[in-house]
């Protein structure tokens, strides 16, 4: 019998770091298992996601565009899975019979990321930027962690408010709200997470200004070999900035923990991650 299978879902999926992150973990901590990149068609998620376990597959991480289906999908889901709305993590039972869990782990990881870069975020002014299920997934964690303010702008207002709305019962009076990227309080935030695909498209913001000081930290969860759109306006303005390439990692890390109760180290395997970007 083989290692046993592991994998990580998407389409596309040829850019992933995940089966690198995976294979770093799995050797550090002398963990046999084998981790492969999978290519689901667009409507063929659940399919491939049947194929790999009969195959003898045993957890997927799954990304764009099918944490929603992958939601849908589960038997059980953890409490932040339920509450983030989208499943980034499958865990498949020994028993073929047995139910799929679904867990989130990308709040944990921006979470572990902001501690490792040793952001405060108690008693903070935090500007959270998308709507989408990066955003969904971060606002509970991010709540949690008490910061004095939230406001989550959006390209389609709606969509945020939506979201806040939500969310609102997690909140204290005041702290939690949302717009468009017209309403955003033109003062200085403690921190900026940029949560849009965006930076994906190379689009910048329509961002005031004012929102930035030397003291804010704009934190792109997107990342690169370069620095995004988002990093670059920042920068020059004067602000402090860092991009999602250890968020990645930190969720990578709990996916790990989920799947083989160790916690795996994730700086040596950041460090080189990004070595590797860098000379590409
Ligand atoms: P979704 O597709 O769910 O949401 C996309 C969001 O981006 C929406 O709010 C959308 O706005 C907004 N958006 C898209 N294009 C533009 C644009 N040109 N200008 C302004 N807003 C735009 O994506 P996710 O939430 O899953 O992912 C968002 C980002 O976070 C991606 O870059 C992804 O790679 C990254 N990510 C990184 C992780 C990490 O570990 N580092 C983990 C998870 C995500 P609208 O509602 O108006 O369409």
């Amino acid at each position: 019998m083989g290692a046993p299978l592991y994998g990580v879902i998407g389409n596309p999926i040829g850019h992933s770091r995940s089966p690198a992150i995976h294979r770093a973990f799995a050797e550090q901590t002398d963990i046999a298992l084998q981790y492969d990149a999978l290519l689901a068609p667009l409507d063929g998620f659940e399919a491939t996601v049947a194929g790999f376990r009969a195959a003898g597959g045993r957890g997927l991480n799954v990304t764009v565009p099918f944490k929603a289906q992958a939601y849908a999908l589960c038997g059980v889901r953890t409490p932040r899975a339920e509450r983030a709305g989208a499943v980034n993590t499958l865990i498949f039972p020994a028993n073929p019979g047995g139910l799929v869990e679904g867990d989130n782990t990308d709040g944990a990881g921006l979470l572990a990321d902001l501690h490792r870069l040793g952001v405060p975020l108690n008693g903070r002014r935090i500007l959270l930027l998308g709507a989408g299920g990066a955003t969904r997934g971060v606002l509970e964690p991010l709540l949690a962690a008490h910061p004095a303010e939230l406001f989550i702008a959006n390209r389609s207002p709606d969509k945020a408010q939506a979201l806040a709305q939500d969310f609102l019962a997690l909140a204290q009076p005041g702290q939690l709200r949302a717009g468009g990227f017209a309403d955003i309080p033109p003062a200085p935030f403690d921190l900026i997470i940029n949560a849009t695909a965006a930076s994906l498209a190379g689009e910048q913001l329509p961002l005031p200004r004012a929102i930035l000081t030397p003291a804010t930290l704009a934190y792109d969860m997107a990342y690169g070999a370069t620095p995004t759109v988002f990093l670059r306006w920042a920068e020059s303005f004067g602000a402090q900035t860092a991009d999602g390439l250890g968020m990645l990692v930190e969720q990578a890390a709990e996916s790990f923990w989920r799947w083989h109760s160790i916690r795996p180290e994730t700086e040596p395997v950041l460090r080189s991650l990004r070595e590797t970007l860098q000379s590409r």
